[in-house]
């Protein structure tokens, strides 16, 4: 996945439970890589038109990522990768595409064309998708059953970023998470404390280049327009159960934009979040109150409910 993984777990059978882990994870990679020329995500890449037969890890991360692709309204798009690609964000060869290239790219990632007939998936001609929204997410929760299944009361999992937690700490009190600096300063401008839940932040700091108009690109783009996002959040913090969940929406809040994403959780409130804006303002959810620990003088501190 392109990144590095650290596991901490505690308990008799954890050195084993970590390999096992590992493999776990490099499996859910092996599938879903859209680079790895045997993978799923591959083959249905670069098969036009063709149907494929995918297997559970796949399969499940396709369905979950078109679910969310409609319940955000496109803000998420499992479909944007041909949009990716023409950046240059899987090569590291970063370019900044014509309107008309983009008007024309965003034809083929209209991502109700994605079809699913029980493990059989085909897209439309010139679609191709990309997981990378939600892989890291999925692979956290498959990395926490395993966990379980030797026993572990006690770890924690950070994969690029993306932490999880399994219970507490073994002294029983929760995980302290910190919260990175949107502006690059490597320090942490908030925590938040947790048990059993993943805590996944999206933000344009993450990724970027900077043009040769001298303007900074990040790695999150509008589907509408096929350009990278620009609004007013900094960062999208969401703290959820399910890593997958937190994962998929990090990105998608993080698309929509501070309003839309407040609209967006009132509506559905199965998820916490803490919102970072440009204009340094913090925003987080009212049931994260006891636990969030602020550092940074923010110039505003807004409790949503
Ligand atoms: P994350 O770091 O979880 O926010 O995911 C960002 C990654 O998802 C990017 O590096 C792209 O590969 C992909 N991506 C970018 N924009 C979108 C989007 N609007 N919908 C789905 N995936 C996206
Ligand atoms: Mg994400």
């Amino acid at each position: 996945m392109n990144t590095f993984m650290t596991l901490q777990s505690y308990g008799s059978k954890s050195a084993k439970a970590n390999l096992a882990v590992q493999k776990r994870i490099q499996s859910i990679e092996n599938s879903i890589s859209t680079t790895k020329e045997d993978s799923f995500i591959y083959k249905l890449n670069h098969n036009c038109n063709s149907e494929i037969q995918v297997d559970n890890d796949a399969l499940t991360l396709i369905q979950f990522g078109k679910d969310i692709s409609e319940k955000t309204d496109g803000a998420l798009n499992i479909a944007l990768y041909p949009v990716i690609k023409a950046w240059g964000f899987t090569t590291g060869e970063y370019r900044i595409p014509e309107t008309a290239e983009l008007s024309s790219l965003i034809s083929c990632t209209n991502y109700k064309q994605i079809q699913i007939n029980n493990d059989i998936v085909s897209l439309a001609p010139n679609m191709e998708i990309d997981l990378g929204a939600l892989g890291k997410g999925s692979a956290g929760d498959e990395a926490l059953k395993i966990l379980k299944e030797y026993g572990i009361k006690s770890a924690l999992l950070d994969l690029g970023g993306n932490i999880q937690a399994l219970g507490t700490k073994t002294d029983g009190n929760k995980w302290t998470i910190g919260i990175k600096s949107p502006w690059g300063d490597g320090n942490a401008v908030a925590g938040v404390k947790i048990d059993n839940q993943a805590v996944v932040t999206s933000g344009g700091y993450e990724r970027f280049f900077t043009g040769e108009d001298g303007k900074n690109y990040i790695h999150i783009f509008d589907g509408k327009t096929g350009m990278p996002v620009e609004n007013d959040i900094a960062s999208v913090t969401i703290i959820a159960h399910s890593g997958l969940y937190a994962d998929a929406l990090s990105t998608s809040l993080f698309v929509m934009g501070l309003e839309k994403a407040v609209d967006f959780w009132k509506k559905n409130q199965d998820f916490e979040m803490i919102i970072i804006t440009k204009d340094k303002k913090l925003y987080f959810t009212a049931s994260l109150k006891e636990d969030l620990i602020v550092k940074y003088n923010f110039l505003e501190t807004n409790m949503i409910d």
